[in-house]
């Protein structure tokens, strides 16, 4: 198949360059209601026409490519010393059921 971004030759729908060049994640940490931690990966804007992916038959091979460079590295190399919960988060619900 042909990467998505760069059009190469490529195993994923993102090749091994685009993901390293495009989708190394940068870290943003903000609290909501002053307490509560939410981590992010990526600027929206970065992202964005991937993540609208999401309601296609791509969007699980791009959301799991989004994963592996931002969510399993965090998981990596980070320790708690509690108990966590990892949320997705999304503001338009119009297609969830
Ligand atoms: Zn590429």
């Amino acid at each position: 198949m042909r990467c998505l971004i760069c059009e190469s030759l490529s195993f994923k729908h993102i090749c091994k360059t685009c993901q390293k060049d495009f989708l190394s994640p940068s870290f943003f940490k903000r609290k909501l209601l002053g307490k509560i931690p939410v981590y992010s990966f990526y600027k929206y804007q970065e992202i964005e026409s991937l993540l609208l992916t999401k309601h296609t038959d791509l969007g699980h091979y791009i959301y799991t490519i989004l994963a592996e460079n931002s969510f399993l590295p965090f998981t990596k190399n980070f320790e708690f010393d509690t108990k966590v919960c990892s949320l997705s988060i999304d503001d338009r619900l119009y297609n969830f059921k």
